[in-house]
């Protein structure tokens, strides 16, 4: 259920839909995602599906994971990087090996709380998780190599683009249900760039964020 074949049969997968960053497909092999859900959805872990992690919130489908962590990434190596909706603490448990250290926000205690014990347990000691609301990023450690949004606000969130070093990428899914796609933010010199990367569905970031 957990085995080794299972986990590749999920990276065959990730490749199939085009994942090609081969550390990202490593990583994506190795980190134990049935440690990410509850026991009773443990045997459906490595599928390609999003699962509910409780209080209406779900853990992303394995290929987003992959696809958002890979568009990050590009072919550098990233310093600092934001995460905002840590949720299950999965896609940070991803991100974690791949750079230096990642600042994680989650505005729902419990759930953070849960994603704290999971990091430890895996030793993943560059993980830094913050409860608050991460419409307003984490101002404090920025400017941000690279900043991902995992729940989906209206527009690009001004107050995080602010937080992204010049020249760095901000990988996030914009609208509401039904007309989501994942995008690719650039901050620049003068402002920033747009590149609408594919079609998603993620729940919706809340609190007050400004566009
Ligand atoms: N990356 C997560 C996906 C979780 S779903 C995983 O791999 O499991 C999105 C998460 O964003 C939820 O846990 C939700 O509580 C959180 N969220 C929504 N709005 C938020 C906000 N304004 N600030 C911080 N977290 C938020």
């Amino acid at each position: 259920m957990t085995s080794e074949r299972t986990r590749e049969r999920l990276v065959q997968q990730l490749r199939n839909e085009g994942v090609r960053n081969e550390r990202v497909l490593q990583v994506m092999r190795q980190v134990p995602r049935h440690l990410f859900v509850d026991e009773a959805l443990a045997s459906r872990a490595y599928e390609n599906t999003a699962l509910p992690i409780g209080r209406s919130q779900t853990i992303s489908q394995p290929y987003i994971v992959a696809r958002m962590t890979e568009a990050l990434l590009g072919d550098e190596q990233l310093d600092t990087v934001l995460e905002v909706g840590t949720g299950s603490g999965y896609q940070t448990a991803v991100l974690a090996p791949l750079v230096r250290r990642v600042y994680t926000v989650e505005r729902i205690a419990p759930l953070l709380d849960q994603a704290r014990r999971r990091f430890r347990l895996l030793k993943l000691r560059n993980i830094h998780p913050k409860h608050s609301d991460g419409g307003l990023g984490l101002p404090e450690f920025s400017p941000y190599d690279g900043i991902i949004v995992t729940a989906a606000p209206e527009g690009i969130p001004r107050t995080l683009v602010e937080q992204l070093r010049p020249g760095a990428r901000m990988i996030l899914p914009i609208g509401g249900a039904g007309a989501q796609a994942l995008v690719k933010v650039t901050r620049t010199a003068k402002g920033y760039e747009t590149e609408m990367l594919e079609p998603v569905n993620f729940v919706p970031l809340l609190g007050g964020v400004e566009t």
